[in-house]
């Protein structure tokens, strides 16, 4: 198995705490960051992905929008360069403890969060980021992550 994600969800779970929309999104958030934690990989998707899917059903929730589809591929582009790989649409990545570490010192500096531009939760994330995400849920895997038929690298 792998938890489906949109590229600017990676920058999203940096700074998840355990709160969101409606009680039935934070719960199903809470399964998919312990999954992650646990050593499940990441199979990068276009648009709505596994973190969005108990809001599909609302039709004005803003996952389909042009807007979020943007900040996608700024997230894309910033998090690839960071990590020196390509972050391709159906190839598995493998969240080790050691790369959210990578991300989580770039995110605080700044330096990748151009995606993070207009969304209503910047400044909460700029704090928790502040607090040297110490609130935060999301460690990565340290053990070999598992990809099922993908290999994640
Ligand atoms: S500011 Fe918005 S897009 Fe950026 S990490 Fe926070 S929730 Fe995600």
């Amino acid at each position: 198995m792998t938890v489906r994600l949109r590229a600017h969800h990676l920058l999203c779970l940096l700074t998840f705490v355990g709160k969101g929309y409606t009680p039935a999104f934070t719960a199903h958030y809470r399964r998919l960051v312990a999954r992650l934690n646990e050593g499940e990989a990441v199979e990068l998707v276009e648009g709505p992905d596994d973190i969005c899917a108990p809001m599909l059903a609302e039709p004005e929730h803003h996952c389909r929008n042009a807007s979020v589809v943007r900040r996608d591929a700024l997230a894309r582009a910033e998090i690839a360069g960071l990590l020196g790989r390509p972050l391709d649409t159906g190839r598995a990545i493998a969240l080790t403890a050691e790369r959210v570490e990578q991300m989580r010192w770039a995110f605080a500096k700044g330096a990748i969060r151009t995606a993070c531009a207009g969304c209503q939760w910047s400044a909460f994330c700029t704090e928790t980021a502040g607090e040297g995400f110490a609130r935060t849920r999301f460690a990565g895997s340290a053990i070999s992550p598992s990809g099922g038929c993908r290999t994640p690298d």
